[in-house]
């Protein structure tokens, strides 16, 4: 990991979004994907400005958590949250972006009282896909806030197939929700598609290969 490749390609990215930024564009936070690589992947995305960084698995965030705690940076929870592991995220995540079903919202707000989250959409209607189903969206988050949680925003994930601009119905669904709920942040957009997700009204892209070039196979 060469902290300035990855100062150099932070720029790139947030040129890439500042090329289709318009006036009325919303302001657009890069989260650093960190999934697949060391701790050194998130004191380098610290070091070049980034000010959020996501982790995917529960363990592997748990086994950086010095470099989490040290860099300051938000941490988000990014991946499929299985309820047993919530507990010993709490302290470690900020905001949990991930959140799909009740029974997982629960245990959140039992632990980690009032924290920040996101509610993820299956946005593609994909089978295999994480994320709530559309027509689920609005009662899962008046659920969480219910609870007490902080309901930040929506994360969706564009298709599997068909390119970047096969995203957009995916991602425009995703910010009429976020709009429809009035809530702050809208969490679309990857690597591939981030222009796409900006273009639709992004206010986070998580981006991991375009920072980090290709993950280590897992
Ligand atoms: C891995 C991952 C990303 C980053 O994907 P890249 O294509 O490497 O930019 C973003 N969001 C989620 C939910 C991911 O799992």
């Amino acid at each position: 990991m060469n902290p300035d490749r990855v100062a150099a390609a932070l720029a790139e990215v947030r040129q890439r979004i500042d090329s289709v930024l318009r006036p009325w564009s919303h302001p657009v936070q890069i989260v650093a994907v960190t999934k697949g690589f060391g701790p050194e992947a998130i004191t380098a995305a610290s070091a070049a400005g980034a000010t959020a960084i996501g982790e995917n698995y529960a363990q592997e965030l748990l086994s950086k958590r010095d470099a989490a705690q040290a860099a300051n940076v938000e941490v988000q929870f990014i991946g499929g949250l299985q309820r047993n592991k919530v507990r010993q995220l709490v302290g470690l995540v900020d905001v949990w972006s991930s959140l799909d079903r009740r029974s997982v919202i629960d245990e959140v707000a039992k632990r980690a009282p009032g924290a920040q989250v996101q509610i993820q959409v299956n946005a593609t209607g994909e089978a295999h896909k994480s994320g709530a189903a559309v027509d689920e969206v609005h009662a899962l988050v008046r659920h969480a806030q219910d609870l007490g949680l902080g309901v930040v925003g929506l994360m969706a994930v564009g298709p599997t197939e068909g390119g970047p601009g096969a995203a957009r119905p995916a991602f425009a669904r995703t910010r009429s929700l976020v709009d429809e709920l009035a809530l702050e942040r809208c969490s679309i957009g990857m690597s591939a598609d981030l222009e796409v997700a900006v273009e639709e009204g992004a206010t986070e892209v998580r981006i991991g290969t375009g920072l980090f070039g290709q993950r280590p196979t897992r």
